[in-house]
């Protein structure tokens, strides 16, 4: 069975090696439209832009090992399901007996925002290099547009870089998708501590400069000097190589609770998902789409399972984990939370930016959110696999 993998980082690397681990001997394919081997991307807005480590120290290692061939810098721009076949720019077709779907996320732009010289998007190892040496020529006045996981990340490493950051968001609260409402203040204070100039429930309204960004005014009448502006206002499936090839799309490709993709409503067995660009029937909260480092991992190994064994490989059933690293603490959550859930915080004290809050629905712990508490927020993660009853016995 020749496995054709399109994408070719985080996911597209970890389903090659599952499907190696569980026993997949034959031909394996990986396109990738960057040409390098797989790096990691979560440095890339902390120790890559604060100068800790190199381009070199992001790659993730096992690539070389795996009797895979790997066609770097190409990228897919059809599928014709019938032929089994993947088109490549240019014209190039590759044939498939079973194919996985790992083409991630890209970040999304503001049309705003875009030809100005001084503007920087966050998604690959190239827009942080790039953005480093901005950020590293002189001392730039840094505005960030977003204060989403990836964007307050960036400001985070332009403070330790000892640079005047200025962040605007439209929403009243930062990360509040991400801990929830109730403890987005925490996150906001703690960024305004840290020396961050943090707008929030304002807009971008226009830029000012010649071909080069000078400063941004914003929907409250004011006026944002800046040398460089950062976009971190989400990402989006990359779904559009697979545009009016049959299969399902709808924010990511559609699939089943074992990762394989449908086409017109049918999963069908060759073919699966993995990472950001799955969206999957998650077992009783419906379809989901998580964009996190640690989903891409295990839903590789889980999409591996899928195309060897059918209907014999588990539901994807995972707990949901996200971290991110601002300042000086690790935030940190689990499970999946909702509006409206209960909270309270079970261990510490959001004064001290030290806690665990943990989420209920039902009367079931669902979601657990930490600040500086690695080891607790993982004992939440294994009770919420468990079903654990809410509130939790930490
Ligand atoms: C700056 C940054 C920091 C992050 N930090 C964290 C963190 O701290 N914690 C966390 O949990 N998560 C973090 N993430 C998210 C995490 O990195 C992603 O969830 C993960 O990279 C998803 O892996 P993936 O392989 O599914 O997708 P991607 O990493 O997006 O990779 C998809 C690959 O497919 C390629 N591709 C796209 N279209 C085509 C095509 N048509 N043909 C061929 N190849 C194609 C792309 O070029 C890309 O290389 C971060 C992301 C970024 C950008």
């Amino acid at each position: 069975m020749h496995v054709v993998v399109v994408g070719g980082s985080l996911a597209g690397l970890r389903t090659a090696e599952a499907l190696r681990k569980q026993g997949h001997d034959d031909r394996i394919t990986v396109v990738g439209a960057e040409p390098r081997l797989p790096y990691d991307r979560p440095p890339l807005s902390k120790q890559l832009l604060t100068g800790k480590v190199g381009a070199d120290a992001t790659a993730l290692g096992g690539a070389d090992d795996l009797g895979v061939e790997w066609l770097l810098g190409r990228t897919a721009s059809g599928l014709d399901l019938d032929r089994r076949r993947v088109v490549l720019a240019g014209g190039e077709q590759i044939g498939f007996d079973a194919l996985v779907l790992a083409t991630g996320s890209r970040a999304r732009r503001l049309p705003l925002l875009e030809g100005w010289t001084g503007v920087h998007l966050l998604r690959t190892l190239d827009d942080a290099l790039a953005l480093r040496q901005a950020l590293d020529h002189g001392s730039p006045r840094v505005l960030v547009v977003g204060a989403g996981v990836v964007g307050l990340e960036v400001a985070s490493s332009a403070r330790t870089l000892g640079l005047e950051v200025t962040v605007v968001e439209l929403a009243g609260a930062p990360l509040a998708r991400v801990v929830g409402e109730r403890l987005a203040p925490v996150v906001a204070e703690m960024h305004r501590e840290h020396g961050v100039d943090l707008r929030l429930g304002v807009s971008v309204e226009a830029v000012e400069g010649s071909g080069r960004v000078e400063a941004l005014r914003l929907g409250d009448g004011s006026r944002v000097a800046a040398d460089v502006v950062v976009v971190g206002v989400g990402a989006e499936a990359v779904t559009d190589w697979l545009e009016g090839s049959g299969v399902d799309i709808a924010d990511g490709v559609s699939c089943d609770s074992r990762l394989r993709v449908r086409a017109g409503g049918r999963p069908l067995p060759h073919l699966v998902a993995a990472g950001d660009l799955a969206r999957w029937d998650l077992p009783g909260l419906g379809p989901t789409r998580l964009e996190h480092w640690t989903n891409a991992v295990e839903s590789a190994a889980a999409a591996a399972a899928t195309l060897l064994r059918g209907d014999e490989a588990p539901a994807y059933d995972p707990v949901a984990y996200v971290w991110s690293d601002q300042h000086d603490r690790k935030i940190q959550v689990v499970g999946l939370h909702r509006p409206g859930d209960e909270s309270e915080v079970v261990e510490g004290s959001l004064g001290d930016r030290r806690f665990v809050a943990a989420f209920g629905r039902g009367g079931r712990l669902v979601a657990g959110v930490g600040f500086g508490r690695p080891a607790k927020v993982m004992a939440l993660r294994r009770l919420i696999a468990e079903g654990a009853p809410y509130p939790p016995e930490l």
